[in-house]
């Protein structure tokens, strides 16, 4: 896996003329020209983008392919532990791995608010590019718009993701079945708290950072050990606690967790408290749940331990009631735990 350390390198030379961006009909037309050969193209080179034609013309290994799409729109553009590029590539992707897919390609349109600073894009665009490099994805094809000042948040971005499943495993909510295992990937709720800490100014000792993360290669271990994942989610808004019960509702099955074995770092517990939010809702950008026979669950357990350590089975599907989801309380008690009535926190993705 390659990461990129943007945090020290600055905007190359040649943007430096057009620090900021324009409407086309403000002169921005051939600035926009420049910013797509000098800042897209260099950064996400690939034949696909390189030919210049209206449209990716791409090759697909067998398999059934998949198709996702995602808009992000998180304010502020950057966060502890990531940014709107790294999310807008981790977020699409990650819905291709929930599916077991293969992540191979994306495209992302951009919608520019004029006057951002074409430093910030720079920024954005070589984050995106660590992001699709550490997971095997390549950018293929992509659109710019650029809208009056005062009417965007500086930088909205849409992905769409082409994958392929390459084996016969269908993962899909109609496989769950009784006596099925829990496991969430790792503790909870960073990613919500940290776009919350950061848009709000607030100091988290020690600091929360973003779970942003990308999840294809502890999916991929999981399918080449042949585990028979009967389903996968990604923890994203409503967080926890929205995939248990979209999960027990499609699946028509009732779903027991033990609150104590959810894996919830310290100072995320400490700052939920504090501003009065249930960790339990608030939203990952690099966790999932995975719903697996019993027979299985050790060795997905060890696998999805090896990428996170705080890694826990937290309960289990029976027959009880559809679409029920029960929480067990440190104090021995049981209770019902609803699907969330609204967004607890808006444009965290
Ligand atoms: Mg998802």
């Amino acid at each position: 896996m390659s990461e990129l350390n943007i945090s020290n390198m600055t905007c190359p030379l040649p943007l430096n003329d057009h620090p900021r961006i324009k409407m086309a009909h403000g002169g921005g037309g051939r600035m926009m020209q420049r910013l797509i050969e000098e800042l897209f193209f260099a950064a996400f080179d690939n034949p696909a983008l390189r030919s210049g034609h209206d449209g990716a013309v791409l090759e697909l290994p067998e398999g059934r392919p998949v198709m996702t799409t995602d808009s992000y729109v998180v304010r502020p553009l950057f966060f502890p532990g990531g940014d709107i590029g790294a999310l807008a590539v981790h977020g699409t992707v990650n819905d291709l791995a929930m599916c077991g897919a293969r992540p191979l390609y994306l495209s992302t349109s951009f919608i520019l608010e004029e006057g951002l600073e074409t430093e910030t894009l720079w920024r954005v665009v070589q984050s995106m590019r660590a992001a699709a490099s550490a997971t095997g994805v390549q950018i293929v094809t992509g659109d710019t718009k650029v809208v009056e000042r005062g009417h965007g948040d500086g930088i909205y971005i849409n992905t769409t993701g082409v994958g392929v499943i390459e084996n016969e495993t269908q993962i899909r909510p109609g496989r769950i079945k009784k006596d099925d295992l829990i496991i969430v990937s790792g503790d909870i709720g960073r990613h919500g708290m940290a776009v919350m800490g950061a848009r709000e100014e607030l100091a988290f000792t020690p600091p929360i950072e973003s779970d942003c993360a990308p999840l294809w290669n502890t999916v991929a271990d999981m399918l080449d050990a042949e585990i028979d994942i009967h389903c996968l989610r990604d923890a994203t808004r409503g967080g926890l606690c929205a995939v248990l019960n979209e999960l027990a509702q499609s699946s028509g099955l009732q779903f027991d967790v033990v609150e104590n074995d959810i894996p919830l770092a310290a100072n995320v517990r400490g700052a939920c408290e504090v501003l009065g939010l249930d960790a339990l809702q608030v939203a990952c950008e690099g966790r999932f749940v995975a719903i697996v026979p019993k027979s299985d669950a050790a060795r997905a357990l060890e696998m999805m331990r090896a990428q996170n350590d705080s890694a826990a089975v937290i309960g289990r599907v029976t027959d009880g009631e559809a679409g029920l989801v029960t929480l067990q309380t440190p104090i021995g008690g049981r209770r019902i735990l609803d699907m969330p009535a609204g967004e607890l926190l808006p444009r965290i993705c």
